[in-house]
């Protein structure tokens, strides 16, 4: 089994439920099993327009699929929960981003782990160091370090967790 993060983000609809629906969606993903979820952060729209705050999280999986099926699957679960691709950033019921895979790293057009941009990213770094303080990257950067040097503007802890349900 492979340890994955997953960031999820949602700022379209009832992001929520969205949220808690695609880990349950993620829990039920064959050969996997959700491991850890971590507390919630709301943060400003980073995209075009005027958009509505997100709600983000990042979930811990353990998973024996390939990473280009793991993808997949990710992608298959934002088509369930109303995912639409229009413009680039443009507001979403449900991003899915593989932050880690593993110690994998890898660089195809389609994929590129880990996240290349997680390091500029406080609504991807508060709640990964949440879940994993001492992780260490395939570059030998700890998670941590990138954390203490990223600004919190925008950025807010809910205080909760969401669980997986529907
Ligand atoms: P960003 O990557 O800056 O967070 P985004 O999440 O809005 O932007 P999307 O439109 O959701 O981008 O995805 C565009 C493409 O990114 C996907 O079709 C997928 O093939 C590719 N991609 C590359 N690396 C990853 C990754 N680590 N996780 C998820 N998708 C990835
Ligand atoms: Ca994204
Ligand atoms: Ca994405």
């Amino acid at each position: 089994m492979i340890t994955t993060y997953i960031a999820l983000g949602s700022n379209l609809g009832d992001s929520r439920q969205l949220l808690a629906s695609a880990l349950a969606a993620m829990a039920e993903l064959v050969d996997s099993e959700l491991d850890a979820v971590s507390p919630t952060y709301r943060s400003r729209a980073i995209g075009p327009g005027q958009q509505r705050d997100y709600l983000n999280l990042v979930a811990r999986l353990r998973t024996a699929l390939p990473v280009t099926e793991l993808l997949t699957a990710l992608q298959q679960i934002e088509a369930d929960h109303g995912r639409e691709r229009r413009e680039r950033w443009g507001a979403r019921t449900l991003d899915l981003d593989i932050l880690l895979y593993g110690d994998a790293r890898i660089d195809t057009p389609s994929l590129t782990v880990p996240h290349p941009r997680m390091a500029e990213r406080n609504f991807v770094l508060y709640p990964l160091t949440d879940l994993a303080p001492d992780l260490v990257l395939p570059c030998g950067t700890p998670v941590g370090r990138w954390r203490e040097s990223c600004s919190d503007a925008g950025l807010e802890a809910l205080g909760d967790s969401i669980e997986p349900g529907r």
